[in-house]
């Protein structure tokens, strides 16, 4: 039996998936397929490994059977929203949430791509909790639907301070910009 690489004198349980060595129980950390040692450079490659949860090229809305575009960051995250039925898709869990889309209300619509960025750049400074729904039907067809700002219920007034901020830097530069509903 191998002892471990800091106490010589403790069994080691398992060999660290990174650097290769042996460790004991409290030496390790248990990632999501294999043991990994407290070295930085080894715990590093633990989160990545456990970040590594890859979707399948073609990810269907489980509500409403929709084909979903995923960008890479939703992909990353893991958690999106369908642009058809709105609902809040949580894939970060096996087997993957449909959380009720309820909890947001909208506070924005737009079909500038510039609005998009900005008012999305505002929010994520604010820390608050949203989503954008019809952002990618909006790359292909512009004039068809808006896309539209949700926001968290408990974070709508936080979210119209943003927004009073966001129309103020707006103002007067363009005076064909929605109005926020
Ligand atoms: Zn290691
Ligand atoms: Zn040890
Ligand atoms: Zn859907």
């Amino acid at each position: 039996m191998e002892s471990c690489a800091n106490h010589p004198d403790k069994k080691a349980l398992s060999v660290c998936h990174s650097c290769g060595r042996w460790y004991c129980e409290s030496c390790l950390d248990e990632g999501k397929e294999y043991y990994y040692c407290k070295n930085p450079d080894c715990q590093m490659l633990m989160k990545k490994e456990a970040s590594e949860v890859v979707l399948p090229p073609r990810v269907d809305c489980p509500n409403c059977s929709s084909e979903l575009q995923l960008s890479e960051e939703e992909r990353k995250s893991r958690q999106f929203h369908c642009p058809d039925c709105e609902a809040f898709l949580d894939y970060s869990v096996d087997p993957p949430r449909i959380l009720e889309s309820k909890r947001y209300t909208k506070v924005f619509s737009t079909r500038n791509v510039g609005d998009i960025a900005l008012l999305k750049s505002l929010l994520d400074d604010s820390e608050i909790d949203y989503y954008v729904a019809g952002e990618y039907f909006l790359a292909t067809y512009p004039m068809v639907e808006p896309a539209r700002f949700y926001v968290l219920d408990d974070q709508i007034t936080r979210a119209q301070e943003v927004l009073k901020e966001f129309n103020a830097s707006v103002r007067g530069t363009d005076t064909e910009r929605n109005i926020p509903e």
